[in-house]
């Protein structure tokens, strides 16, 4: 049998593993449901595609294995994708905290990827989709069967239903009777519930620097109050290491101690408390969240203990217990998917099913929002097709 590799999905990981395979010499057939390649590519970053972290590491990710991405990560990593942007002139700049987006837009990485693939090599199939795999590699379409000698299944996880996710791998991987893990919307706003939405609503669109945190992990960003609940990068950061019915704490006023405000307050004794915390916290918040919270009318330097108990549970220590998330059609990532135990850090090749791969947003490997989810699609990729291209040569 002449060798062709099939890669289902022509999102991130697919097309940067049709790059790597076709400038290898070899035969790849890439199928994609939609009538374009990269759509979540065009969307990302805000159409600037964040496309890495500079400082991208293992611990950035959440996985069932927090060892898994090591190994990809240190074949292929932030500093190779950063390279070959810079070889493809792509101008880009760094945002914060080591996240790099292009300059003018996502279509440059989409180009970038097209680029580096070989065409003679390459059979792109777009509006076609992938229905199954048997035992023996045969792919099934909704055009037909293609004999694979290699699959890698790159079709992305379920978030944002309308540009093409599918469930697709994840029933292909229960076809080779493989364990997977739990799937959760993740980098997502929280929702909650109207006896809060009540007062929240009012602030929609008002954006604050906090600290939020659940299950001993923080972010200091900011939060944005919306009309369903919460959002910003705060917010959809800790929401990929929040469970269902579990509290979230939100300091708002995460530069300040209590001591250290009692001290400026009372040398301006005549003013009241809320006047004075207006030059750190938005006015339209601080109104709401003293008048919803009854905190104390009196001048600052009348303040009791229990006054300043109050005004540090409702500014430093605001918990709320979120009734949901926005979901799929919000999220940007999906967490869990493929158990990493079913898989070979190594070369991302399936124990259970030889020669079949499962790379990018598929396999429980998520990262932290800020480029860490394009990173693990193009390592995983990479450490793919380094296997594939080994065992074909
Ligand atoms: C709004 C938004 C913004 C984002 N911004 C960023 C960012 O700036 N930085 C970052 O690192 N991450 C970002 N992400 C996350 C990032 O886009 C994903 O983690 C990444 O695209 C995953 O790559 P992938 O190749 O695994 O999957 P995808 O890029 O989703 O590609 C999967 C492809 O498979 C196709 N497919 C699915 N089912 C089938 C089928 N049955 N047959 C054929 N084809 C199929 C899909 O149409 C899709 O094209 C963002 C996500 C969203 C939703």
């Amino acid at each position: 049998m002449s060798s062709r590799v099939v890669i289902v999905g022509a999102g991130a990981a697919g097309l940067m593993a049709a790059a790597c395979l076709t400038k290898a010499g070899i035969d790849v057939t890439l199928i994609e449901s939609n009538p374009a390649v990269g759509k979540k590519i065009l969307i990302s970053g805000g159409g600037r595609c964040n496309f890495t972290n500079s400082q991208a590491s293992p611990q950035e990710f959440v996985s069932k294995n927090l060892h898994f991405s090591k190994s990809s990560l240190a074949r292929y990593g932030a500093g190779d994708f950063i390279d070959l942007v810079k070889k493809n002139n792509i101008p880009f700049h760094e945002k914060k905290l080591g996240q790099l987006f292009c300059d003018k837009s996502a279509k440059d990485i989409v180009g970038l990827l097209m680029n580096e693939c070989n065409r003679a090599k390459l059979d792109l199939r777009l509006s076609t989709k992938v229905t199954g795999i048997s035992p023996d590699l045969v792919v099934q379409t909704d055009k037909g069967e293609i004999q694979a000698s290699h699959v890698i299944i790159s079709s992305g996880g379920l978030s944002i239903p309308t540009i093409g996710a599918s469930d697709i791998c994840f029933k292909i991987a229960k076809n080779f009777d493989m364990k997977l893990v739990e799937t959760r919307p993740a980098l997502v706003p929280f929702t909650l519930d109207e006896s809060v939405l009540e007062f929240t609503r009012e602030l929609s669109g008002v954006s604050v620097a906090s600290v939020v945190s659940t299950n001993n992990i923080k972010f200091n960003e900011n939060i944005l109050f919306t009309h369903k609940g919460l959002s910003g990068p705060a917010i959809l950061q800790i929401s990929l290491h929040w469970n269902p019915g579990e509290e979230i704490e939100i300091d708002f006023l995460p530069e300040l101690n209590i001591e250290m405000m009692k001290r400026e307050v009372s040398r301006r004794g005549s003013k009241k408390v809320e006047n004075w915390l207006c030059q750190y916290l938005p006015e339209r918040f601080v109104m709401m969240w003293w008048g919803v919270h009854e905190l104390s009318e009196r001048k600052g330097a009348e303040w009791s203990k229990r006054d300043w108990e109050k005004f540090e549970s409702v500014f430093k220590r605001w918990r709320i217990i979120p009734n949901g998330t926005e979901g799929y059609r919000k999220a940007e990532v999906t967490r869990g998917g493929v158990h990493p135990d079913e898989l070979s850090s190594k070369t991302i090749e399936s124990k259970k099913a030889p020669n079949v791969y499962f790379v990018g947003e598929v396999v429980d490997v998520t990262g932290w929002l800020g480029g860490y989810n394009f990173q693990w699609a193009w390592s995983s990729a990479v450490a793919a097709c380094d296997d594939i291209i080994a065992k074909l040569s």
